[in-house]
């Protein structure tokens, strides 16, 4: 099994990289944001629980996210491998991912990091906002409470990994496709290693 983290600050294009990472390498794509979404689309009492949280531009709970990998991870036993989108956040959901993959026999293989300036963010997620539904990406202010958020709780999990000498830094300004053979070459030195 190969385990992925597309790590990198809102707007950085995980979404889009991480579609066509799992077609190539056959992973299976888990983002906690899209989870997210559709209990919230469904009406669950989860999604009731963190619409406006996330409408705020705020984390939701560890243990709501942690659970929902958790019962990801159950129902997915025979996959390449997991390209998690999103997740882990925060230092405590990173531990607590670490945990469920040694009790799977498995581990992080790598965690690919995208750098944007936040210029180039904030103009990225104002343009989604005019043409998604997405709710959090249509004002400045909740835009920015997400930088902030990840600046704050977020970028720590990349050193949580370096620690095991595991993340790798990507260029993610350029097109999809540079950014793309970027991503795909450090996979690519990575697995035959
Ligand atoms: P983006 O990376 O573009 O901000 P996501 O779709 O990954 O978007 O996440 C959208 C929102 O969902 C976040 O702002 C947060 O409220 C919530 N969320 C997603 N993943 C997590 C997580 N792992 N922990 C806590 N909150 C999360």
């Amino acid at each position: 099994m190969f385990n992925l983290i597309l790590f990198g600050p809102p707007g950085s294009g995980k979404g889009t990289q991480s579609e066509k990472l799992t077609l190539k390498y056959g992973l299976k794509h888990l983002s906690t944001g899209d989870l997210l979404r559709s209990e919230i689309a469904g009406q669950t009492p989860l999604g009731l629980a963190v619409k406006n949280l996330m409408a705020e531009g705020k984390l939701v709970p560890d243990e709501i996210v942690i659970e929902m990998i958790n019962s990801v991870l159950d129902n997915n036993p025979h996959v390449n491998g997991f390209l998690f989108d999103g997740f882990p956040r925060t230092t405590a959901q990173a531990e607590a991912l670490d945990k469920l993959l040694v009790q799977k026999g498995t581990e992080i293989g790598l965690v690919l990091a995208l750098q944007v300036s936040q210029q180039e963010l904030i103009k990225r997620l104002l343009n989604r906002g005019r043409t998604s539904d997405r709710v959090d990406d249509v004002s400045e202010e909740v835009i920015a409470a997400r930088i902030s958020e990840y600046e704050k709780k977020t970028a720590a999990v990349a050193e949580h990994y370096k620690k095991y000498g595991k993340v790798e830094y990507v260029h993610g300004e350029g097109s999809i496709d540079e950014i793309f053979d970027l991503l795909c070459k450090e996979i690519d030195q990575k697995k035959v290693a």
